[in-house]
């Protein structure tokens, strides 16, 4: 497969007024698709970070996927050519491509993210979301099937999309499912909801799990912690 490395393609937004990471696109709020990670969590955890504005540091857990990640970014850039979205598109629909961190957004839906790999055949698109262990959680689930739908959105393409998560630093995919009409609508739910969340029509909901709050970095500044 050939290395391509996506220029982004740019689009007029402005911030939110009150929520940190919101963006206001083509009218619509817009939101980083990373954070259906955090709603699958503990949904209060998104209101203390973005609502209120809390600042935590980050885990070491994170610190060391930060450099796992930067370290294949380093190593995918230096074999890599660039090319517009579109023109990886068409040109995959003959020679397989892949490519790392490739931005998609979908204004209907009010999402957006970086893929962390995306492999382009002319049979198949593959859509892969690192992650530091080897469970496949509801949240990164949806994290995955999110960057399916922008895609999709994107391109229109006729190409089975599959979803997959992989061990970061490893070739380990140890979830996958083709993005078809079931995922799709429940991804839209879950998506549906988050704005919801945001537009003030539903409160967040708290985890009611103790063993999330203790491994929580937010427990100190949170009043519906469970411990
Ligand atoms: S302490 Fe518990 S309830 Fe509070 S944000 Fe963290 S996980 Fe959620």
């Amino acid at each position: 497969m050939e290395n391509k490395l996506i220029i982004n393609e740019k689009y007029s937004k402005e911030n939110h007024p009150t929520i940190e990471g919101i963006q206001i696109i083509e009218g619509k709020n817009n939101f980083p698709i990373s954070w259906l990670n955090q709603q699958g969590y503990c949904e209060y955890q998104i209101y203390l970070q973005y609502m209120k504005g809390i600042k935590t540091s980050p885990t070491n857990a994170m610190l060391r996927g930060t450099e796992v990640h930067n370290t294949l970014e380093e190593n995918f850039i230096k074999d890599a050519t660039p090319a517009t979205f579109d023109e990886v598109v068409e040109m995959s629909k003959t020679q397989a491509t892949i490519s790392r961190e490739c931005f998609v957004i979908s204004p209907d839906d009010g999402i957006r993210g970086f893929i962390d790999e995306i492999w382009m055949t002319p049979e198949e698109i593959v859509i892969i979301d690192d992650k530091p262990g080897n469970n496949a959680y509801p949240s990164t689930i949806n994290q995955v099937r999110a960057y399916c739908l922008a895609f999709k959105n994107m391109t229109n393409d006729k190409r089975t999309i599959k979803g997959g998560l992989r061990q970061r630093g490893t070739d380990n995919i140890f979830w996958s499912e083709i993005f078809d009409d079931d995922a799709e609508n429940q991804i839209r739910f879950t998506i549906n909801r988050m704005h919801a969340l945001f537009e003030g029509q539903k409160p967040f909901m708290a985890t009611k799990n103790p063993n999330k709050c203790r491994s929580c970095r937010y427990q100190s500044y949170c009043e519906e912690c469970k411990i």
